[in-house]
């Protein structure tokens, strides 16, 4: 697997300037299957302020790396992770007074300063205090000597609903008025911020460029040499099932990359040749394998393109799309047994 760090930075930039505040990479779940730790050293060389993750694990993956800048962990915290999170010095979300109270007890008995971001509830209902008692939730965290450095919540419908965006920006507008502008405020994701704008946004599929039609690049290839060509009989049957059966005199590919490296089973249909022609996967995708129909006969020496960086056949869009899944799903999936180049 190839990340093609130049392509991440331009991504960066033209977000940057749709955003009239801060652009917070998000960079959980492994940043969506293309690593965290390289991308949260490469973001914060480029000038990033701050990035986010979801869990108190994945914080601490970025801080055994060496990461040193603020990391915020999306992840509403729980009362028992609160030690934890003030050892690594990550910034937690609270979305209860329980977590906030074991927030500022932890740190008392450690020395160390509590600090958070309030997470607000607009209307997804799922985690955050309820945005119509977002003032007395935020006066009773701080009341417990926690310092609240930023007040968020998040779209449920961006892309989906247009109106219930609004409603929900206009409660989070209200939120903003009430408490006044000592706050880092956040709302939009990545197609929030695209389809309504917005002013300090967190986006993670954006910035992996999977969103098409704006200029945004996808970030990834995986590449792959054959392990064997052949040539087919009529009647040779291919892989589980011996669903593909040859019409005789075809050439064969073999490449070692499989549903276990995340390719989605069923939905990985073409493949791009060493010209770049679209090559049709030929029987089941194996755990380690796929096999492909060529044109003709290639030697060992020759790379195929598993997933190109675009929104073609081979892209990750059509993955998604053929799999009936979102491409979040996707990219999460992509397995860490593939070797990584960052370029
Ligand atoms: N903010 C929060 C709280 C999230 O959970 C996520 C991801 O789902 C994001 C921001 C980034 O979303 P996107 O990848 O759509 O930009």
């Amino acid at each position: 697997m190839e990340v093609d760090l130049s392509a991440l930075e331009a991504n960066l930039r033209l977000l940057q300037e749709r955003a009239k505040g801060e652009v917070i990479p998000v960079l959980k779940a492994d940043a969506y299957g293309h690593g965290a730790l390289p991308l949260a050293r490469f973001l914060f060389q480029k000038g990033a302020r701050r990035v986010a993750v979801a869990t108190l694990g994945e914080g601490r993956v970025l801080r055994e790396g060496g990461v040193k800048g603020e990391v915020l962990l999306l992840g509403s915290l729980h009362p028992l992770e609160a030690e934890e999170a003030l050892k690594w010095g990550l910034t937690p979300s609270l979305s209860t007074l329980e977590a906030a109270e074991a927030l500022a007890q932890r740190a008392k008995a450690l020395g160390l300063a509590p600090r958070a971001h309030l997470k607000v509830d607009t209307g997804m209902n799922r985690v955050g205090f309820p945005w119509e008692e977002a003032v007395s939730a935020l006066r009773a965290v701080e009341a417990l000597g926690v310092r609240v450095e930023g007040v968020y919540s998040h779209l449920a419908t961006a892309g989906e609903d247009a109106a219930f965006v609004e409603v929900q920006r206009r409660r989070f507008q209200e939120v903003r008025r009430a408490l006044g502008e000592g706050y880092f405020y956040h709302l939009e994701n990545s197609l929030g911020l695209l389809l309504h704008g917005g002013e300090n946004v967190r986006v993670g599929l954006a910035l992996c460029g999977l969103v098409p039609g704006i200029g945004l690049r996808p970030i990834l290839r995986i590449l792959a040499r054959p392990t064997l060509v052949k040539r087919l009989k009529a009647g040779d049957r291919v892989g589980y099932g011996g669903e593909y059966v040859a019409r005789g005199g075809e050439w064969l590919a073999t490449l070692p990359v499989g549903y276990a490296d995340g390719l989605p089973r069923g939905a990985v249909r073409w493949v791009r040749g060493p010209d770049g022609a679209l090559l049709p996967v030929a029987g089941r995708l194996s755990m380690d394998q796929t096999t492909v129909r060529l044109r003709g006969p290639v030697d060992l020496g020759a790379v195929f393109e598993i997933l190109s960086p675009d929104f073609g056949p081979t892209g990750l869009l059509a993955w998604a799309e053929a799999r009936g899944t979102i491409p979040y799903e996707v990219a999460v999936h992509l397995s860490r047994r593939l070797p990584r180049l960052y370029l």
